[in-house]
C-alpha cells in the first residue's frame, strides 16, 4: 500500500519572518515530506507587511529548499490542515512564555480536528529571545539586524520601517 505524505503545516504571523522561524523550518524539513509555511491572519496589530508580502519574502528565503511550500489563508488552521491532508501542525517553543499560549491552541485545533496533532521543536538556544516584534523595535532605533533576520529580506523590511516612520511623523 502506498505511505501518505507526511505534510507538516507551520502557521505563523512571520512580520517579518526571522532566523529563528528559518531554523525551525530548516530542522523540520528532513523530518516530514513536505512543509508548508502558512501566514495566518491573527492578532498582529498594524503589521508591517501585508499577508502576500510576506508570502513573498519567505518564498525568497526557502527557494533553496525544494518540499518547503509558502501559503497563506484565513481559514482556521484546523479547516486548512484537513483540505491540504495534513495531521501535523510544528511550532516552535521558545522560553516558558510561549508554552501556555500553544498549548491551549494545540488542544483547540485537535478538538475541532481530532486527527490534527501539535509537535514543538524547542527554540535553538542562539535564537531563544527572538521574536518579529523585538526585530522591529530594534529596527526602529536603527540597530544591525544581521544575527536576526535572513540577509535577503533585511534591505525591504528596513525600507518599510522607515516608511511607517515617515508616514508616523506625516500624521503627527
Ligand atoms: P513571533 O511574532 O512571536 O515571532 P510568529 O507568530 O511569527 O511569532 O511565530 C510563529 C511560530 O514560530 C510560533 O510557533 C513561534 O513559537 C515560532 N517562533 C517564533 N520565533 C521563534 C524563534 N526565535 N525560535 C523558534 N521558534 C520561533
Amino acid at each position: 500500500m502506498e505511505r501518505q505524505q507526511r505534510i507538516a503545516v507551520v502557521p505563523g504571523s512571520f512580520d517579518p519572518i526571522t532566523k529563528g522561524h528559518m531554523d525551525i523550518i530548516r530542522r523540520a524539513k528532513p523530518l516530514f515530506d513536505k512543509v508548508i509555511v502558512l501566514v495566518v491572519i491573527n492578532a498582529v496589530k498594524n503589521p508591517c507587511f501585508s499577508l502576500q508580502e510576506r508570502v513573498e519574502l519567505i518564498r525568497r528565503v526557502t527557494s533553496d529548499l525544494p518540499n518547503v511550500e509558502v501559503d497563506c489563508s484565513a481559514e482556521l488552521l484546523a479547516d486548512y490542515a484537513r483540505r491540504r491532508g495534513s495531521c501535523v501542525v510544528l511550532k516552535g517553543l521558545r522560553a516558558g512564555s510561549d508554552f501556555e499560549n500553544e498549548f491551549q491552541m494545540a488542544l483547540i485545533n485537535r478538538k475541532i480536528n481530532p486527527e490534527l496533532d501539535t509537535m514543538f521543536l524547542t527554540a535553538s538556544s542562539e535564537y531563544m529571545f527572538l521574536s518579529s516584534s523585538l526585530v522591529k523595535e530594534l529596527a526602529s532605533y536603527g540597530a544591525d539586524l544581521s544575527d536576526f533576520l535572513p540577509a535577503e529580506i533585511i534591505p525591504d523590511f528596513q525600507r518599510r520601517i522607515e516608511q511607517r516612520r515617515l508616514s508616523l511623523q506625516g500624521g503627527k
